[in-house]
């Protein structure tokens, strides 16, 4: 078996995906294993994969050079979840750790109708499917297709376009796009650690028209962006509406603990009294006198990521509308964040199978807006 083998073998899947390959019966009362229950280690196997301290950040004390883990690969996912069922199965594992409830009373005595690959309420008379309520919702597009896209995006660097995956995967462009936006609207994530330690934050501009170095070039028909990135840790990126002191004051607020032990920017005006203003201790690097690097003053952390962003921005998406930048942001952000995570794609599933449900007229209201 594979270290990073996401199936598990049988023996070692939970109940009802069981009871789903069981060919004798059709309907069987779905519950926990007492023994399973009492022991959340036996009823997740392989939980260092499928719960990688969920609630900690991932950020602080990684080693800075460690290799990339392997997650998986096309291939890979082609043949473990080539049918919908396995999908299936995999998605039950991944939304309900302790075993199936209902989304609409929470009971957990729900049973599983085999055939139809349906779960039954008795409490409150309810049929759903694992992807009920969930962003996968009424959506016709085969199981196996979204789990590529989310795979094929989640393993983009710097991103893919709609038309990409329309022509990888043969579906309709209207149906990628709205494909992507849904699985990018799951990697919006609620509740983030506020960053420590050491702090960088730099302001760059994307998108618009003119092209090239200079002032004006900078900031005609541009979209602002801040990033601010924890030394050897998360990084957070904002479309911002402007650069004064008091909204890039909001933003360290909004992002970095009260107690970080230094914010270091470039020499921008704006910054040293942003920074007095959010109470946080500050150091600049003079990039207008051409000086980079001093000792461990630096921003070259944060402009890395703005690096991928903007290739991502100019080679993938080509132009991207500012109704939806900070979507892009965000889906950036997840990925970045998680690069180095073995379980990369299960936990962007957790995600999709937990995130608000968007829907079709929703997004294009959005975009019509
Ligand atoms: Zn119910």
């Amino acid at each position: 078996m594979y270290k990073h083998d996401y199936l598990l073998d049988k023996s070692t899947v939970l109940p009802y995906a069981l009871s789903m390959s069981e060919p004798t019966s059709s309907s069987k009362a779905y519950q926990m294993p007492e023994s399973d229950a009492s022991n959340p280690s036996l009823s997740m196997p392989g939980g260092c994969e499928l719960e990688p301290s969920a609630t900690a950040p991932v950020s602080s004390s990684r080693p800075r050079k460690s290799p990339k883990p392997k997650g998986l690969n096309l291939a890979t996912l082609v043949n473990r979840y080539g049918t919908s069922e396995k999908c299936r199965e995999l998605l039950c594992r991944v939304r309900w750790p302790n075993g199936a409830h209902c989304p609409r009373c929470n009971d957990s005595a729900v049973e599983l109708e085999t055939d139809k690959q349906l779960f039954y309420c008795k409490r409150c008379d309810y049929q759903f499917t694992v992807t009920a309520g969930t962003i996968f919702n009424d959506s016709h597009l085969p199981l196996e297709k979204w789990f590529m896209a989310t795979l094929l995006l989640c393993e983009a660097k710097k991103g893919i376009s709609a038309h990409q995956i329309h022509r990888t995967l043969g579906i309709s462009y209207k149906t990628a796009w709205y494909l992507c936006h849904r699985i990018r609207a799951a990697m919006k994530e609620a509740a983030k650690p506020k960053l420590t330690g050491t702090v960088e934050m730099d302001e760059t501009y994307v998108g618009g028209r003119n092209i090239g170095q200079g002032h004006a070039a900078k900031h005609d028909n541009k979209e602002i962006v801040i990033g601010i990135r924890q030394r050897n840790g998360d990084l957070r990126l904002f479309h911002a509406n402007d650069v004064k002191a008091g909204t890039l004051a909001q933003y360290i607020r909004e992002n970095v603990k009260a107690d970080v032990d230094v914010i270091i920017t470039d020499d921008f005006a704006s910054y040293p009294y942003a920074a007095k203003l959010a109470g946080v201790p500050h150091k600049s690097i003079n990039h207008s006198g051409r000086v980079y690097v001093m000792g461990e003053i630096h921003t070259n952390t944060v402009e890395n990521a703005f690096s991928l962003l903007k290739r991502g921005i100019m080679g993938t998406w080509h132009r991207i509308s500012p109704k939806h930048l900070a979507s892009y942001l965000e889906e950036m952000e997840f990925r970045f964040n998680r690069r180095k995570r073995a379980d990369l794609f299960i936990d962007t599933l957790r995600h999709m199978v937990t995130a608000p449900v968007l829907t079709f007229q929703k997004l294009t209201k959005e975009s019509a807006a």
